[in-house]
């Protein structure tokens, strides 16, 4: 885990703020005048890779559904309409979760 060090918004890098009338300690940063980016960096690039790691499960199922269907297709000599249903109900379930996951991740970030 990374951290990188950048210069304090709330104070520009001088550690102390002005408050009221008075100047005091930079309430964000703690008079450091730099700030710690770990806590706002990491939650996006963590969701984002989630997401990457979630696509890539889905692409490692439909793999494994074509892997299946092929099977099938070649075992039991399925017939057209069969195929068309089993290849429709395969993409729908795999681009139905990914486009779910998006959504529920969209609302999470919206809530939480
Ligand atoms: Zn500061």
């Amino acid at each position: 885990m990374s951290t990188e060090e950048v210069v304090c918004e709330r104070c520009g890098g001088t550690g102390t703020v002005m408050i009221s009338d008075h100047r005091d300690v930079c309430p964000e940063c703690l008079g450091l005048g730099i700030l710690n980016q770990e806590k706002t960096v990491e939650p996006l690039s963590k969701s984002k890779s989630s997401i990457k790691r979630f696509v890539e499960w889905v692409i490692g199922a439909l793999l494994v559904f074509y892997g299946i269907f092929f099977y099938l297709l070649i075992a039991y000599h399925l017939d057209p309409t069969d195929m068309i249903i089993i290849l429709l109900v395969g993409h729908t379930v795999a681009f139905g979760s990914i486009v779910l996951y998006l959504l529920l991740g969209s609302v999470y970030r919206a809530t939480g």
